[in-house]
């Protein structure tokens, strides 16, 4: 029996390529939470007293996000934020029951909510509207717009001043390389942790805890935890940007070749963009979207979402206020 590299004292589990270690279960636990525990210091992601809102999907790096934020901050500081997008076959009530007890068990709340609930349309209804309509967009616009926006709305009103999201590794990669081949530096510097390019009241500052954890990990993680997982694919798989998908074969490859490359590629963007990041100041001069109030650019008058539901017709949307229901574990801050 093969012994764990790091503790010596129990049976490795796990293989991790690009440490070339083989770890016991407990071990490796400890060192994605070390891990994620040192890029938030690193980048000083929390300060004390923070209120954080954390965006869970239900799937292996929602529940990876949960558990690792509720271990290294205090759970009574953490509200947890499922939004379900009307997807049929996609969306199971079962998914979302369970993400909520398994939060609770670790004494974060969770508040489910939906894309209609918030823009009067799910996605199923908003993809065939843009399909009678041909308004060429596809659905995970839509999608990734009204979400971006809910998970934003919430953050604010629940007087969350951070808004944690789930994004890997794996995912911070390929939108690297995305921005990498358009040579765009703005969306590079954004990536970087330290890179604020806009600051406005409305908007909530985004963290990426997991950023340096790889997706298999997130994977092994959530198994070795024992959550239930969301499983099914979501139906519109095949409209994501073609762009993206072999850019994530590509890296795919690429981290099986050579394991620790995606790693190697991140640490050394981080580096090179920090004092690039640092030197920016942030831009305040946002105005405001003429039907919704949400910020935008200067110059433009809809925000994107008026803008995509203008598109499938609608001209008046009306965004909920939120409704959280019950009594919630935080004392959100004042704003
Ligand atoms: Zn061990
Ligand atoms: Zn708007």
């Amino acid at each position: 029996m093969k012994l764990c590299d790091r503790c010596h004292l129990r049976p490795a589990f796990v293989y991790q390529p690009h440490t070339k270690m083989a770890l016991c279960r407990k071990c490796f636990i400890e060192d994605v939470t070390e891990r994620v525990k040192a890029e938030v210091r690193r980048w000083n992601m929390i300060e004390p007293g923070d209120v954080i809102l954390l965006a869970l999907s239900g799937g292996k790096d929602g529940y990876t996000l949960l558990d690792v934020m509720s271990r290294i901050y205090r759970p009574d500081k953490l509200i947890g934020l499922n939004i379900v997008e009307g997807i049929r076959g996609y969306n199971k009530e079962e998914d979302a029951k369970h993400l909520v007890s398994t939060a609770k068990q670790l004494g974060v709340d969770v508040i489910v909510t939906s894309v209609k609930d918030y823009a009067g349309l799910s996605i199923d209804e908003m993809a065939s509207l843009a399909k009678e309509r041909r308004t060429r967009i596809s659905v995970c616009t839509y999608c990734g717009i009204s979400r971006r926006r809910i998970m934003n709305a919430y953050a604010r009103e629940l007087g969350a001043n951070k808004l944690a999201t789930a994004h890997n590794l794996d995912d911070e990669a390929q939108t690297a390389v995305i921005n990498l081949a358009r040579g765009d530096l703005d969306s590079l510097l954004r990536q970087h942790p330290l890179g604020e390019l806009v600051r406005d009241r409305r908007l909530v500052r985004r963290i990426k805890p997991l950023r340096k954890v790889y997706e298999s990990e997130t994977a092994t993680f959530a198994y070795l935890r024992g959550y239930h997982l969301q499983e099914t694919e979501c139906p519109y798989i095949y409209e994501q940007p073609t762009l993206r998908a072999k850019i994530r074969r590509a890296l795919y490859s690429l981290e099986s070749e050579r394991p620790g490359s995606l790693l190697a590629l991140m640490e050394l963007l981080d580096e090179l963009l920090e004092p690039l990041a640092k030197s920016r100041r942030p831009f305040t001069g946002l105005s405001s979207c003429a039907r919704c109030g949400e910020p935008v650019p200067p110059g433009r008058t809809l925000c994107k979402l008026c803008e995509l539901l203008d598109g499938l017709g609608v001209k008046e949307p009306k965004y909920a206020t939120l409704r959280v229901p019950g009594r919630l574990n935080v004392r959100p801050w004042s704003v």
